[in-house]
């Protein structure tokens, strides 16, 4: 087992849900979009963390790079809880925990040429003089397959594909620990999906840094993931390194994703693929997550909420029938 890089404990976020009390002074009744996520990332693993849209799996990953407040929990980075940091703070560590977006065209200034962009986020990180900074600005663009004359043009100039590209060459060039990667393919078409994937894959190792990489794709995480964790409805499912988790699934979520999955190298188990819609999860909530919509509820899931815990070695579920 590798060092951890970064370690997130008991992790809470709650929305107050609108129009749940008409009295005034009443209290509002609250959704939960993260409950008792807990979870490491070791150095230089890939970490795919995969649920249906609406699972809790942004809500985490920006928390980790300080965009969501947590209502509780622990994010562990360099001996410091990253959710008690002040802006001010946490500022420092922006440089270490980087993010890429699934939509990077909107987050970057649509009047600034590629070179100069790049060139900004090494001035507000202080690295390098306006000679280094070109310098490196061109050899991150040659990094992810683009090349010296892009540094001249505007992002929206550029195609779907090329646009990861330079938000991932954004994250890179202040080298980063840790990248938050929150469905940065899943825009693109699957030949594009592939090229980005495996850039990233070799970036990845020849920069020996670490990715959280967020899907609701299962087989573009099972392609890039060392180990998976299975997310719904707030909480963490099932956790297995990658080889053991798509050979041996013991959640019946998970058995259900595998069978959506138009992946044809995914296994298929004896389940049905998953009916009906994902419920609002609030305090009042009791039992498994899953048991509105697992064929094999039964009283006690109703009433108890299953633990994550080890069945085997790395190998962690949330059921009470995991064994
Ligand atoms: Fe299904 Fe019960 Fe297991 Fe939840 S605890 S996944 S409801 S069998």
């Amino acid at each position: 087992m590798g060092k951890h890089l970064l370690e997130v404990k008991n992790l809470k976020k709650t929305y107050p849900l609108r129009g749940t009390s008409n009295k005034l002074f009443a209290p509002k009744e609250h959704m939960i979009a993260v409950n008792d996520m807990s979870f490491y990332i070791e150095e230089g693993e890939i970490y795919g963390l995969v649920g249906e849209s609406g699972c809790g799996k942004s809500t985490t990953g920006r928390a980790i790079v300080g965009l969501n407040k947590m209502d509780s929990g622990e994010i562990l980075y360099n001996g410091k809880d990253l959710c008690k940091l002040s802006d001010r703070e946490f500022r420092p560590l922006r440089k270490d925990l980087q993010m890429v977006f699934q939509d990077t065209l909107s987050a970057l200034n649509p009047r600034g040429r590629i070179g100069d962009i790049l060139e900004e986020t090494l001035i507000i990180h202080g690295m390098g003089d306006a000679a280094k900074r070109r310098e490196t600005v061109l050899e991150i663009l040659q990094k992810v397959g683009l090349s010296e004359e892009h540094y001249f043009r505007y992002p929206h100039e550029l195609s779907g594909g090329q646009v990861q590209r330079l938000g991932i060459a954004g994250a890179l060039i202040i080298q980063p620990k840790l990248i938050v990667c929150d469905e940065p393919v899943s825009a693109l078409d699957v030949s594009i999906q592939a090229q980005i994937l495996n850039m990233l894959m070799d970036l990845q190792k020849e920069l020996r840094i670490s990715l959280l990489f967020i899907s609701h794709d299962i087989g573009v995480v099972r392609y890039i993931s060392d180990r998976v964790g299975v997310m719904y409805l707030g909480s963490m499912m099932e956790e297995a390194g990658t080889e053991e988790l798509f050979e041996n699934p013991l959640h019946p979520y998970t058995k259900a994703l595998f069978a959506a999955a138009p992946d044809p190298y995914i296994q298929r188990r004896e389940v049905a693929a998953l009916n009906g819609e994902q419920p609002v999860r609030t305090e009042k909530f009791a039992g498994c997550a899953f048991c509105t919509r697992c064929p094999y509820a039964t009283e006690k899931c109703r009433q108890e909420e299953p633990k994550l815990r080890d069945v085997k070695s790395g190998h962690k579920v949330a059921c009470h029938l995991a064994e």
